[in-house]
């Protein structure tokens, strides 16, 4: 029996992968490091880094949290070098190991190259039988070492040019960065469904250092300033001489994830041009304007609904109020030795403030529902602390469909929203009430309109069933799709 409370049991949908590179910095692996800090929301199982230090590559790779991997000294000295790159990694499966972990790195006849990515490619099972095919070798399970051997296989001789020869066959979404003995390269897929930023690290020798990352939040810790977005379908080349861009993709609609402003992004971060902390206030406001009740207080289920809590209680003129408080401390590997305690599981994260709850009609704000075990249990307990009535009220449309571009999300079946209607779900999770934003709410809030013809703008296909990238590795209409092989990243 496993008695690990698995990363699964908070209930979400989960961003698969952080990643973080740095050429020309004196503390590049220290740096790199705390900018993997900075992201380890977007993957807690493992972390990697490679860096260059002029001659040499040197890599660390290991399981668990960025701080229990780089707190030693030893390890951060033996990174050496001006040059890095660096990856967190939430698996999608129990067996998370050590040869999955990221960057991967294999010798070419050009020389090194290290890869990390966040994302899926759909192609992938495809690609990875055609490769074992021809003979190729694979070390991991990952998407990542399809990108390694497409290049390894390219007969163009340039790094960059068999870079673009494995793209070109891939069919996903991604950010990827690599690391070769004589650049840092960031790519972003066609339709730039995953983040990847570019920012500058000025030293005080007037030299320029730049960062790749997922989120301007890990620009923030190290002192970098934001410099742009890499463009969808965007190469950048990073060496001595400074940025090149190439585009060697036809330009197309970008469809950016609209879940990154509801949930994945850290709240500090901007994404798009758009702060995130804004965007989840104003997703609130749109859903207090579409669902009012009478009530007496918003609660947020911490730390998530925050934000959309207090653009709600703003727009509706109801107090905010910290009804559940949330217990950070409970690892990932807690042991709950009996079915009771397991039961309980939930009061491990979260306790009601029976204070703020006792006798109120409470509207609970949460950004989404995925399976639903959560949101009941968070009732229940809302409830068992004396609320009058229990309005839940969610800043995201109901999730129908599951993610194939690089989220961890439970096939369709297990998706409330997939099977049931929205009386049914307020019904199975005890609610006198539940609400969704709707979509052309969420697009309003995010400056849209609200017609149609805005909503190509992102990517929403957990919500709408509309996949803007094939899925070629699919096997049926449930959409459940060919994982045997392949893990996301
Ligand atoms: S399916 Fe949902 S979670 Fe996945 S990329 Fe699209 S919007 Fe984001």
């Amino acid at each position: 029996m496993d008695f690990s409370m698995h990363p699964h049991d908070d209930d979400k949908m989960h961003e698969e992968c952080g990643v973080v590179g740095l050429w020309n910095h004196p503390d590049a692996a220290a740096v790199t490091a705390l900018g993997l800090h900075a992201l380890q929301h977007r993957g807690q199982e493992s972390t990697g880094m490679v860096t260059h230090d002029g001659s040499r590559f040197h890599s660390h790779r290991g399981m668990g949290l960025v701080g229990d991997n780089y707190g030693d000294e030893r390890v951060i000295r033996g990174l050496a070098g001006a040059r890095a790159i660096g990856h967190n990694r939430y698996a999608t499966t129990g067996d998370t190991v050590l040869r999955n972990v990221q960057p991967l790195y294999a010798d070419f006849e050009f020389g090194g190259l290290a890869v990390a990515h966040n994302g899926n490619l759909t192609n992938a099972t495809a690609l990875r039988r055609a490769l074992v095919r021809r003979g190729c070798l694979f070390q991991s399970t990952t998407d990542s070492e399809v990108f390694i051997h497409l290049i390894a296989i390219s007969l163009y001789s340039t790094v960059v040019d068999r870079l673009i020869d494995a793209l070109k066959q891939v069919i996903g979404a991604y950010a990827l960065i690599a690391l070769t003995e004589n650049s840092l390269i960031g790519v972003r897929d066609p339709l730039g469904v995953r983040p990847l930023i570019l920012g500058e690290v000025k030293h005080a020798d007037g030299s320029i250092g730049w960062v790749l990352t997922s989120e301007t939040c890990a620009l923030d810790i190290i002192g970098a300033e934001f410099v742009r977005d890499v463009e969808p379908g965007e190469i950048v080349v990073i060496d001595d001489t400074g940025v090149r861009s190439i585009k060697p993709f036809p330009r197309m609609a970008p469809r950016f994830c609209v879940f990154e402003y509801i949930y994945f992004a850290r709240p500090d971060s901007v994404m798009e041009g758009m702060p995130v902390y804004d965007a989840r206030k104003r997703i609130g406001a749109q859903l207090a304007r579409e669902s009012h009740v009478d009530a007496d207080v918003i609660v947020p289920v911490p730390d998530s609904g925050v934000p959309s809590a207090m653009g709600y209680s703003v727009e509706s003129g109801i107090p905010f109020e910290l009804g559940i408080i949330r217990n950070h401390y409970v690892g990932r590997t807690f042991i709950e030795p009996t079915d009771t305690i397991r039961h309980l599981g939930v009061k491990l994260k979260h306790s009601a403030n029976k204070v703020t709850l006792a006798g109120k009609r409470v509207i609970l704000v949460d950004d989404s529902i995925v399976r639903g075990t959560t949101s009941r249990k968070i009732v229940e307990m809302v409830r068992a602390a004396g609320a009058a009535e229990v309005h839940m009220r969610i800043s995201s449309p109901p999730t129908t469909h599951s993610c194939f571009y690089g989220i961890d999300t439970p096939e369709r079946g297990k998706l409330l929203a997939a099977r049931h209607s929205i009386e049914q779900m307020a019904e199975l999770i005890g609610a006198d009430s539940l609400a969704f934003i709707s979509r052309d709410g969420l697009y309003r809030a995010l400056g849209h309109d609200g017609r149609n013809t805005a909503r190509p703008q992102y990517c929403d296909a957990c919500f709408s069933g509309e996949y803007p990238i094939p899925l070629p590795d699919m096997i049926d209409g449930d959409a459940r799709q060919l994982s045997l092989l392949t893990e996301t990243n």
